[in-house]
């Protein structure tokens, strides 16, 4: 179905089209005409799928079709977990709204960068706010915006949200909301913390569930190779040495690592950089520019950092630390593979961390052949997975024994003091 047949004005199909977008993605077949009817939808798709654009060109369609009041307060709201995902939403707002006869004004505000510009930014008001829930919350402390105009209320990556303890500050973000609103939920994974907010959320939603079929599911190459822990430098060199990756996402589990492993990188003559929660706000977008513009060929990041960054064309994602969760997994392995193009994504595995990542692939339903590197064979041998992460060998689900979180953290904790 082409995008004007979802109920899209002219304007807006232009926009879409500019962006490149010749046809809408399952998401937004299904989305796009239910949002413009009003009604509340609860939206479970995976990152890459296209649901940024799903939600943003119908508010945009809603905005253009309101009078702009004379105090121009917000008239929906986009709440999510990381500044990266706020200013990446905030730019695909801008982008769609380029062309639009009216002027759009997004404010786009988040934490960790100082709070007087965001409140200056928001002097003349704004039309469509996008926000991380704290400092959200600290802008209405100020007075800076009220929120009693909002029409439209977008939960984005609301597993994320949870996930990251917003869970209070979503709580008092909804009470300054108007009862009487159209609500958006959108999350990738849909556990029970999701869905009793889903429950005390929505009203009547429209349960759109974009299976992973093989239009939509995401082409990544899933590969695991076994390493000793001391080697995976030389072998991430090895491998940027042998094939022409243009941009490379690393995964490590630590700041320190992050650091570490770009510096080595980078003195050995492939251009690096980290990406993690120390960076300023200013150095995260500089390296996100120039992984897109090519200026820089890998990036080194942890998981919160790297968490909902879209980097256009990222052939490959490497779980140098493997991640946490397989929940992790999937968000990592997610950066690559996007809006339909093919993606790679490689797991080293040494011995210390083969039985977590045997949990992992448990959780993922995958089972990934062990491929081995000439020359960078494991001489290190695997503990039994019952000793180290399953002790009651039931797959570290069920017993009143460690939590499997904990097991996962153990063991990459043990990883990363073997890490070179
Ligand atoms: P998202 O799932 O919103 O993070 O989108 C993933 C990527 O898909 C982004 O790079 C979008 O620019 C792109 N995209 C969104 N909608 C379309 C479409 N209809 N056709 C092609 N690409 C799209």
């Amino acid at each position: 179905m082409p995008f004007a047949s979802l109920g899209l004005q002219p304007d807006l199909v232009q926009s879409a089209l500019e962006q490149g977008y010749t046809q809408p993605t399952a998401i937004q077949n299904a989305a796009i005409p239910a949002i413009l009817q009003g009604g509340d939808v609860l939206a479970t798709a995976q990152t890459g799928s296209g649901k940024t654009a799903a939600f943003c060109l119908p508010l945009l369609q809603q905005w253009l079709s309101r009078p702009r009041g004379i105090l121009r307060q917000p008239q929906a709201l986009v709440l999510l977990p990381t500044r990266e995902l706020a200013a990446q939403v905030g730019e695909i707002l801008r982008d769609l709204a380029q062309a639009l006869p009216r002027k759009l004004k997004v404010a786009v505000v988040y934490g960790g960068v100082s709070i007087n510009p965001q409140m200056m930014a928001l002097r003349g008001g704004a039309d469509i706010v996008v926000a991380t829930p704290g400092r959200l919350l600290d802008l209405l402390d100020h007075n800076a915006l009220r929120l009693s105009a909002v029409k439209t209320l977008v939960l984005d990556e609301a597993d994320r949200l949870l996930d990251l303890g917003f869970a209070d500050e979503l709580g008092s973000v909804l009470d300054r909301l108007p009862p009487t609103r159209q609500n958006l939920l959108f999350s990738a994974t849909f556990p029970p913390a999701v869905r009793a907010l889903a429950e005390k959320l929505l009203n009547q939603p429209l349960r759109i569930d974009i299976e992973q079929t093989a239009a939509t599911a995401p082409d990544i190459l899933q590969r695991a190779i076994e390493v000793d822990a001391d080697k995976r430098t030389l072998l991430l060199r090895h491998l940027l040495a042998a094939n022409n990756w243009d941009r490379v996402l690393v995964f490590v589990a630590s700041r320190q690592a992050a650091d570490r492993v770009a510096g080595k990188l980078h003195r050995n003559g492939v251009s690096a950089a980290a990406l993690h929660g120390d960076c300023s706000q200013s150095q995260r977008g500089q390296v996100l520019a120039d992984l897109k513009s090519g200026r820089l060929r890998v990036l080194v990041a942890t998981d919160v950092a790297a968490r909902g960054i879209d980097i256009a064309r990222l052939p490959l994602v490497v779980n140098y630390d493997l991640p946490r969760s397989p929940v992790d997994y999937t968000h990592r392995i997610g950066r690559t593979g996007r809006a339909g193009a093919r993606g790679e994504a490689i797991s080293f595995v040494s011995a210390d961390c083969a039985a977590h990542f045997k949990l992992i692939e448990k959780r993922q339903q995958l089972r990934l052949t062990r491929e081995r590197i000439d020359g960078f064979e494991p001489t290190e041998a695997s503990a039994p997975a019952a000793s180290l992460t399953d002790p009651d060998g039931n797959g570290g689900i069920k017993g009143k024994r460690k939590s499997k979180k904990d097991k996962l953290r153990e063991a990459a904790a043990r990883q990363q003091s073997g890490d070179n």
